[in-house]
């Protein structure tokens, strides 16, 4: 069995991310979706058990994709399936370099871990999770940005953020 993981913070989850994950869900046998805990960034909107219950209802209709989440390495990770691939979204230049990098350190943990990537669909090219952020905050509407069940407490969680921090 073929198992691709999509590594990623989806803080929160975008159209854009959804469109790579149902993209891979027809190459793959199963799909892991696995949001990486990541120290470096600091104060994320949403907490990780909050993103992993938004991601899961994101993606119940499709039955061969799955969620977890971890604060490990994405590289040691991947060694609990056998021949797991990463499968990530390349949006522009900046996306390549960046990944380019991420290879080379994921090959040098795991030499046998290999990374695929699907172009980003040319409705998303600009969207990010930090897009979805700053839209929020302002108060934009977040159709055609993220999955329609999750507008409402995207919206709501940046109204409180406002609230805080003036
Ligand atoms: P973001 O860059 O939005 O903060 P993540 O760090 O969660 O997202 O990225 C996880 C993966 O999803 C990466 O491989 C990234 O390239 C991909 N990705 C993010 N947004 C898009 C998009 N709009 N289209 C295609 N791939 C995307």
């Amino acid at each position: 069995m073929r198992t691709a993981i999509c590594p990623g913070s989806f803080d929160p989850i975008t159209l854009g991310h959804l469109n790579i994950i149902r993209r891979a869900s027809r190459i793959f046998d199963q799909v892991l979706v696995l949001i990486a805990v990541n120290a470096g960034k600091k104060s994320p909107m949403f907490t990780v058990e909050e993103r992993v219950d938004m991601v899961r209802r994101s993606v119940a209709r499709y039955p061969n994709v799955l969620v977890d989440s971890s604060d490990c390495l994405v590289a040691e990770y991947a060694r609990r399936f056998e021949n797991a691939v990463l499968v990530k979204g390349l949006r522009a230049a900046s996306d390549f370099d960046y990944e380019f990098q991420m290879d080379l350190i994921n090959k040098n943990i795991n030499p046998q871990l290999e990374t695929m990537f699907l172009t980003a669909s040319g409705k998303y090219t600009f969207l990010s999770s930090s897009v979805v952020r700053e839209m929020a905050h302002y108060g934009a509407d977040l159709s055609g940005l993220v999955p329609d069940e999750l507008k409402a407490e995207i919206e709501e969680k940046a109204k409180i953020g406002r609230q805080k921090h003036g």
